[in-house]
């Protein structure tokens, strides 16, 4: 066992042999494991930082996992799934607006998610969003989209059905993005297409600084459309239409980069 490798060392008495290679490896291994476990602890702690960053600078939007730092953000979208709480929106008998708008806006966070987009919610559960904090503190931080998520309702016109986007009268980025949504979302669903609409009335569309649409899915009015509106294979295409309309508008060329960061500004 005695090869070239190894050297004699006399301490007192004692003779030790050193065997070189092994005590490179030991060596090495010993520092890989300080390194990896300095890396992780201060990988944790940055984390951890990003993670106050966040909860400082928003009360009112709410985001599912922070990434990793070596996650650059490509873009930030907004999800708000209308009404909730003590606001059921359009009801016919007990089929609630609310609870369909957080069943698709559930599926649209996840596809995005899956796709690498960063989202924020205004809501997540049975709750009352606090829409005009959210917008503050979306326009403040460089949101990149801002999308809101409804279902129609007529009285004395059970026949109509389909889809239309709403979005700011004299908003042109966001008159675009209405109708790459609209397209979108009729080719995902065939649903009847309403077209896009413009209002001033939505505090969401109104007040927010990035492209925003608020987004009427459907009749609840309509027999087969409520039907199809509960059904999770339907809502399903109306996600995919909603982040295809969404993936249209930030291919757009001459577009900026997002401004959102989960740093400390
Ligand atoms: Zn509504």
């Amino acid at each position: 066992m005695c090869s070239h490798h190894s050297r004699k060392v006399r301490r007192g008495n004692k003779i030790y042999t050193i065997n070189v290679p092994r005590l490179v490896f030991s060596l090495t291994l010993i520092f890989a494991l300080i390194a990896g476990g300095i890396f992780f602890v201060v990988r944790g702690a940055k984390k951890l930082a990003r993670r106050a960053a966040f909860e400082d600078r928003f009360s009112a939007l709410y985001i599912s996992e922070f990434p990793d730092e070596e996650k650059e953000v490509t873009r930030c979208i907004v999800l708000s799934a209308g009404h909730g709480g003590d606001d059921p929106g359009a009801c016919v008998g007990d089929v609630m607006e609310k609870d369909i708008n957080l069943s698709i806006t559930k599926l649209v966070q996840q596809m995005l998610e899956e796709k690498g987009y960063t989202v924020l919610m205004t809501r997540t559960t049975d709750t009352e969003a606090d829409n005009t904090t959210a917008i503050a503190e979306a326009n403040a931080n460089g949101v990149d989209m801002l999308v809101a998520i409804h279902q129609n309702i007529v009285e004395n016109a059970p026949e109509a059905s389909g889809i239309e986007t709403w979005y700011e009268e004299g908003k042109s980025d966001s008159q675009y993005l209405a109708q790459v949504m609209q397209d979108a979302l009729i080719t995902a669903t065939g649903a009847v297409d309403r077209g896009i609409k413009s209002d001033q009335s939505f505090e969401l569309t109104r007040e927010t600084a990035m492209p925003s649409v608020l987004i009427e899915t459907g009749f609840l009015s309509n027999e087969t459309e409520r039907n199809n509106l509960q059904n999770e294979e339907y809502q399903r295409r109306i996600a995919e239409g909603i982040v295809a309309g969404i993936e249209a508008y930030f291919s757009r060329e001459g577009l900026p980069a997002s401004t959102f960061s989960f740093d400390e500004k």
